[in-house]
């Protein structure tokens, strides 16, 4: 039911943040439009592999306030398996101490006893965390939002002008389209290469950022999601062969098993990163109300309720 005193409100972008931020505005009354160059299959979003896990986002002090709302969130998600997210144990192993800038009274990392560490690291953690799987949970979203009467509209804009001609509020969820949109020279992206593959049976997901690069594997419904890559200054949106060869040596002491006669398809995105992320509102002449909500860098999922709340806020707060 939409709220008499609430602003009509565009968002942009139809990724995880957008979608996230939308279905916030709706639950708090607002009348929402969302835009979007792509379609939500054709995002960044829709190629993670969506682990709740902060990474390769900034500040970190507000990484992990915005990560624990999340958390929280994708956790009561985790009871209905039409969301696509469900609970998994994650290992994450370390050389030397282990940095758990993001951990907190939330997430609760264990830290594993000597003899559980597995061979060739000097320490390891264990905790369970939402896994999403990104193309149903995108899914998921847009019904959530078409049954509140909100379509996704496609439209590329070439500035946020246009949007201001139908709401006097727009909320910026546009990721490496900011770029363009607002002019923000400090977004650059980080490819990032992973492998969906045949679902082989293992205990736990998996991470270890302890070399050159990100190595990983996250189990979802019949498929087993492989990583990574996290290459700056590449902006190649083809997967790349000697990339999936580098995926599959990363685990093979952990999954000897997998060969790359088990991976049914590589998939690229960019993850929008920025300096700090950027979720704030501008007030802009004439009452009108530009909220922004991108740079989420690797941590889209693990950070988008959290933000989705903050852009609420920040859309019903009192103007002047
Ligand atoms: C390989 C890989 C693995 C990852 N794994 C994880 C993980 O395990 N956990 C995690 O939390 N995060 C992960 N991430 C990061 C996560 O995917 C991103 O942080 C997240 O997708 C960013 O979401 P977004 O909605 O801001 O941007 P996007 O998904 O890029 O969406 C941007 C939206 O804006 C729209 N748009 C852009 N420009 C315009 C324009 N001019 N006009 C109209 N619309 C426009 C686009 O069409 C799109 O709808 C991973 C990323 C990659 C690449």
């Amino acid at each position: 039911m939409k709220d008499p005193l609430c602003p009509d409100v565009v968002v942009v972008g139809a990724g995880i943040a957008g979608l996230t931020a939308a279905l916030e505005l709706c639950a708090r009354g607002a009348s929402v439009r969302v835009w979007s160059r792509d379609d939500p299959k054709h995002t960044t979003s829709a190629v993670a592999g969506a682990i709740w896990y902060p990474f390769l986002a900034e500040p970190r002090e507000r990484i992990v306030a915005l990560g624990e709302a999340s958390l929280r969130h994708l956790k009561a998600l985790a009871a209905d398996p039409a969301t696509g997210v469900h609970l998994e144990p994650v290992v994450e192993v370390f050389r030397g101490p282990p940095d758990l800038w993001w951990s907190s009274s939330v997430s609760r990392p264990q830290l594993l006893p000597p003899d559980d560490v597995p061979l060739g690291y000097d320490a390891a953690v264990r905790l369970e965390v939402p896994i999403c799987d990104a193309p149903v949970f995108l899914a998921w979203l847009v019904d959530r939002l078409a049954a509140r009467g909100v379509q996704i509209e496609r439209r590329e804009l070439a500035s946020i002008e246009p949007a201001f001609a139908v709401a006097d509020t727009v909320v910026n969820c546009s990721g490496l389209g900011a770029r363009e949109l607002c002019g923000d020279s400090s977004l650059f992206a980080v490819r990032g290469q992973v492998l969906v593959c045949e679902d082989l049976p293992v205990d736990a997901a998996w991470i270890d950022d302890t070399g050159a690069r990100p190595s990983y594997f996250i189990p979802r419904r019949g498929e087993l999601i492989v990583g990574g890559t996290a290459q700056h200054d590449d902006a190649r949106l083809e997967p790349d062969g000697f990339d999936t060869a580098a995926i599959l040596a990363g685990v093979a002491h952990r999954l000897p098993a997998l060969g790359p006669q088990h991976v049914r398809a590589a998939r690229v995105g960019m993850r929008p990163c920025r300096p700090s992320l950027r979720l704030e509102a501008e007030d802009l002449p004439g009452g009108r109300r530009l909220v922004h909500d991108y740079g989420h860098g690797g941590s889209g999922f693990t950070i988008a309720h959290g933000c989705a709340e903050v852009v609420a806020d920040l859309v019903l707060a009192p103007r002047e």
